[in-house]
């Protein structure tokens, strides 16, 4: 078996042990490749190998891996920050957008959705630690946003997305998670199950998997774990920036 191969076993390995001790089924998590920076042929092996959710961060590559056909025989997320003014080569094209992270963003997606009189799955990104440099909504404007959502019609709400500190050890980022499930509580008893489907929580990746899984999460985003460490961005240069 290939190394790849190999971590995909373990993760699995790991995410049902750690959904089994907290009486969860491992069915119910999501695992979603964070494939930047890889390769065509190394995200056509991860397939190979069992992934079913490629997940993308930014759109030059997700295009271009698209047309090469590198994605054949899994589905893809978008998962990176997205620009107003990028939405077009994203919306339909993805089953669903992890990372939106302002009203304006919402609508952009609204608006092109419209246009191609489709309806596009989205979760909210949130910034649990008032970050600087992240994007994200506060967890003040998470309802606001979600009302927004409610009332349009060709955006779906889902649920939620997070990217906390990194983790400096186990258990540590168990707050934000447990903030995450919450604001979804919130937000299914204030705009009622009838307008928004928000039940997905995308949070979890490589260093604190299993706790996100513990406090619920059903989508976790592994890039690390899955491919070991990341490839250096090339510039056109060949150098590395
Ligand atoms: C890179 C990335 C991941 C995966 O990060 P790892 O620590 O390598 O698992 C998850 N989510 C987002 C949004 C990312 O950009």
């Amino acid at each position: 078996m290939d190394a790849l191969a190999q971590r995909l076993e373990t993760v699995r390995a790991n995410i049902a042990r750690a959904a089994q001790s907290c009486g969860r089924a491992p069915e119910e998590i999501t695992l979603v490749a964070a494939t930047k920076t890889q390769t065509d042929e190394t995200i056509r092996r991860a397939i190979a190998a069992g992934i079913t959710v490629c997940g993308e961060n930014r759109v030059q590559e997700f295009t271009a891996h698209l047309a090469a056909g590198a994605y054949e025989g899994a589905r893809v997320h978008f998962i990176g920050h997205l620009q107003t003014n990028k939405v077009k080569y994203i919306v339909g094209k993805v089953d669903l957008i992890h990372s939106v992270s302002s009203d304006k963003l919402l609508l952009a997606i609204q608006r092109q959705a419209e246009k191609l009189d489709l309806v596009q799955d989205v979760l909210l990104e949130v910034n649990l630690a008032g970050e600087e440099s992240k994007f994200g909504l506060t967890p003040e404007q998470v309802l606001p946003a979600a009302e927004l959502a409610a009332g349009l019609a060709n955006v779906r709400l889902r649920g939620l997305m997070c990217i906390p500190p990194p983790s400096t050890g186990p258990g540590k980022n168990l707050p934000y998670f447990a903030n995450l499930t919450q604001l979804a509580v919130d937000i299914r008893q204030k705009i009622g199950d009838n307008r928004a489907d928000v039940v997905y929580l995308s949070m979890g990746m490589s260093d604190d998997y299993q706790d996100a899984v513990c406090a619920g999460a059903t989508h976790v985003r592994l890039g690390t774990a899955l491919f070991g460490p990341r490839p250096p961005v090339l510039t056109n240069l060949g150098r590395e920036s």
